[in-house]
């Protein structure tokens, strides 16, 4: 049981115990990256919370499928929230972080401030057209 609680001093200097606070991860993102690092937290002493600006996963190889209408788009996501449901230290949130406060270790999410003491941020990547941009689909 001690492990759970951290000592501290009262202000008279007598000693006295409050229940710890498990380590809060934030994960930025639930793409692969995003998913397999909340899904190796399972067993972690921590707070996940898991943000993603969609609230499915996409898988993306399959996207071509999608494209040439073999699969429907349905096929090819999954609720993040079902993915995780079974994960008892994982929270979802809904919502597209823009940006992140390093020094207040905070992840700006709408006028929503989400606290950290672990940031995981995989937000994937995007497509470069060398100095193209005019190339890129327009959707
Ligand atoms: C058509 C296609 C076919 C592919 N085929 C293969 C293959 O056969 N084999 C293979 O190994 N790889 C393949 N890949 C590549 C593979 O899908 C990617 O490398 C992989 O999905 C990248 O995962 P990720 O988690 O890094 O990023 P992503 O899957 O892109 O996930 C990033 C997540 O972050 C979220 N996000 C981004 N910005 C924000 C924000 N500001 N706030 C909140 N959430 C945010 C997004 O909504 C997304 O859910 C393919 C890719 C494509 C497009």
């Amino acid at each position: 049981m001690d492990a759970l609680l951290d000592r501290t001093d009262t202000v008279d200097g007598s000693p006295t115990t409050v229940p710890s606070r498990r380590t809060r991860i934030v994960v930025i993102g639930a793409g692969f990256a995003g998913l397999t690092a909340a899904m190796r937290l399972t067993r972690a002493d921590a707070e996940v919370t898991v943000i993603d600006r969609r609230n499915h996963h996409l898988f993306q190889p399959l996207l071509y499928q999608v494209a040439t209408a073999a699969l429907s788009p349905a096929d090819i996501g999954a609720p993040i929230r079902g993915i995780l449901s079974r994960q008892a230290n994982a929270t979802v949130t809904l919502g597209t972080v823009t940006g992140i406060d390093v020094a207040g270790r905070a992840v700006l999410r709408a006028e929503r401030r989400i606290h950290y003491d672990q940031l995981i941020v995989a937000t994937g990547a995007r497509e470069t057209y060398f100095g193209h941009d005019e190339w890129a689909v327009v959707t």
